[in-house]
């Protein structure tokens, strides 16, 4: 019997009209591969699949941890990596591994396969598909004499709401690397001022940023030169991150 506590939902949760329908059969199915492995109490594992299959995709294992506790299930760290991990042995659950180490948790769907669009700013993962793309690979693979097994396509960039609609104002310590923005003012007293401008951080040139300020200074190219701004500089340099339907 899978009795579950909903707590507060706190974040907005992403359903599939699909998913949600075939959560009984992947649970079945689930239970029928894991009999057959000889596995013996199903019940906490089938508990955890289901919290997974109803509570979106694209999970970091952060997340279902939190799921777990909101459930108000006291379930070990341990022993919920070891039972995401038949999930992913069963194909169930299919892992995304991403630039940077982060790993995504997703239902794998055995009819549809899909590419991710990952946004640098919020982390969130938009789906798409274009069977134009698929078809591409698979020439491509055949001019090379390969047979294609599988394949994960991941773009990273800025998503419509982080990046999209009228020119948004601010800082340059909030830019992400490879953005590149218009400087639109500068802060800061007189003495910052005429040190940036020194540097040709001048308003209305546009700016790329090679590396955000982490424990570092920020390294930013404008006119063709690198320029390292420190923390307290980046953060006076004002920046329109959608300037192109200004020009
Ligand atoms: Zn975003
Ligand atoms: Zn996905």
């Amino acid at each position: 019997m899978l009795e579950r506590r909903r707590r507060g939902e706190k974040t907005p949760r992403v359903f599939s009209d699909r998913m949600k329908k075939d959560t009984q059969k992947v649970l079945d199915e689930f239970k029928a591969i894991f009999e057959e492995d000889g596995g013996g109490d199903a019940d906490e594992r089938l508990r955890l699949l289901s919290l997974f299959l109803e509570n979106g995709t694209h999970l970091t294992m952060e997340k279902i941890e939190e799921l777990v506790r909101e459930d108000g299930w006291d379930l070990k760290s341990e022993t919920l990596r070891s039972y995401i991990s038949t999930f992913t042995n069963y194909g169930i659950i299919h892992r995304i591994r991403l630039d940077g180490g982060t790993e995504l948790y997703e239902y794998r769907d055995l009819d549809t396969h899909h590419d991710h669009m990952i946004c640098v700013k919020c982390g969130r993962v938009q789906e798409f598909t274009d069977p134009r793309i698929e078809i591409l690979q698979e020439k491509n693979a055949h001019i090379h004499g390969f047979i294609p097994l599988r394949h994960s396509m991941t773009l990273y960039g800025i998503c419509q709401k982080c990046g999209g609609g009228r020119a948004r104002v601010m800082p340059l310590s909030l830019i992400s690397e490879g953005e590149t923005v218009r400087i639109t003012d500068i802060g800061g007293g007189r003495r910052i001022r005429q040190r940036l401008v020194s540097m040709g951080i001048v308003p209305g040139k546009d700016l790329e940023v090679i590396r955000t300020p982490g424990p570092g200074p920020a390294v930013v190219a404008v006119d063709g030169s690198r320029i390292a701004l420190g923390h307290v500089l980046s953060r006076k340099v004002l920046v329109s991150t959608n300037h192109t339907d200004e020009k």
